[in-house]
């Protein structure tokens, strides 16, 4: 059994501040050894449960913050960005049995993390995909699907919980915290490590088949940016339109021209 997994940060159990997930400042040593832990905790459920390979893609920022040293064996790191249009699930392929999503977060323009945000922290307001607020998990949720992997696992905030186990039915969650305005109310970070081994091992154990949904057939695409410069210049992407000032359009049938215009405009 053939396991992905994707990791992000500010979902991670406590991160509370843009220091403590910014590598360079003190406080983040902290939690990105809270990071390592929950993937390592992933780790162990998904080989009890009989996973023979796992892929780790770290996907926060420089994309450089798992500790690999403290991973288990027979498991690789996807160190960096390559810069291909999957990006947060960069090498995942039709090989796989199942994909995980570790710290995600809630969207942009949510209120259920302090550090809600999609893709770009600074520049995007708001992303609609088909009239519906976009999250990273739904980004890569229809990534894994294009490449008809079934995602069975994600941990995270509470409200990105929610949201992913309305997208995807029988998908297994692990709510770490709740963003309540600019703070965070936490489980104790062991705790976490516990429920995400106990939770990864169990959805493993059962079976796999079942989750697939089709992709929609038809992809609308809404970008707010912070700022007009932004929007104008992503307009020019080919077949984008600016629609106002700070919101650009972009529709297709085929997902991966929209991964395409997402890796040139977010
Ligand atoms: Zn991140």
């Amino acid at each position: 059994m053939k396991i992905y997994i994707s990791v992000d940060i500010e979902g991670v159990c406590g991160t509370t501040t843009w220091n403590e997930v910014t590598r360079g400042n003190v406080e983040y040593l902290e939690f990105q050894q809270q990071m390592t832990r929950e993937v390592i905790a992933a780790c162990e459920g998904a080989f009890e449960a009989g996973a023979t390979e796992i892929v780790i893609k770290d996907a926060h920022d420089t994309a450089c913050n798992i500790i690999a040293d403290d991973l288990p064996e027979n498991t690789s790191l996807i160190r960096g960005w390559s810069r291909h249009p999957y990006m947060m699930m960069q090498e995942l392929d039709s090989s796989f049995d199942a994909a995980l999503m570790l710290g995600y977060h809630s969207l942009a323009g949510g209120g259920g993390n302090p550090l809600a945000h999609t893709m770009s922290s600074s520049r995007i307001s708001t992303l609609d995909i088909n009239n519906m607020p976009a999250s990273e998990f739904l980004i890569n949720y229809y990534t894994a699907m294009l490449e008809k992997v079934p995602v069975l696992f994600i941990s995270g905030d509470r409200e990105i919980c929610d949201h992913a186990a309305e997208i995807a039915p029988g998908i297994s969650t692990v709510s770490v915290k709740t963003g309540v305005g600019a703070s965070t109310v936490n489980i104790h970070p062991k705790s976490a490590l516990r429920m995400i081994k106990s939770a990864v091992f169990e959805v493993l154990s059962g079976s796999l088949s079942g989750h697939l949904e089709d992709l929609p057939e038809w992809f609308n695409i809404t970008i707010d940016y912070a700022n007009n410069q932004d929007a104008y210049k992503a307009s020019f992407y080919p077949g984008a339109e600016l629609i106002s000032p700070r919101r650009v359009g972009f529709e297709s049938d085929n997902y991966l021209d929209v991964l395409r215009l997402f890796l040139f405009t977010l």
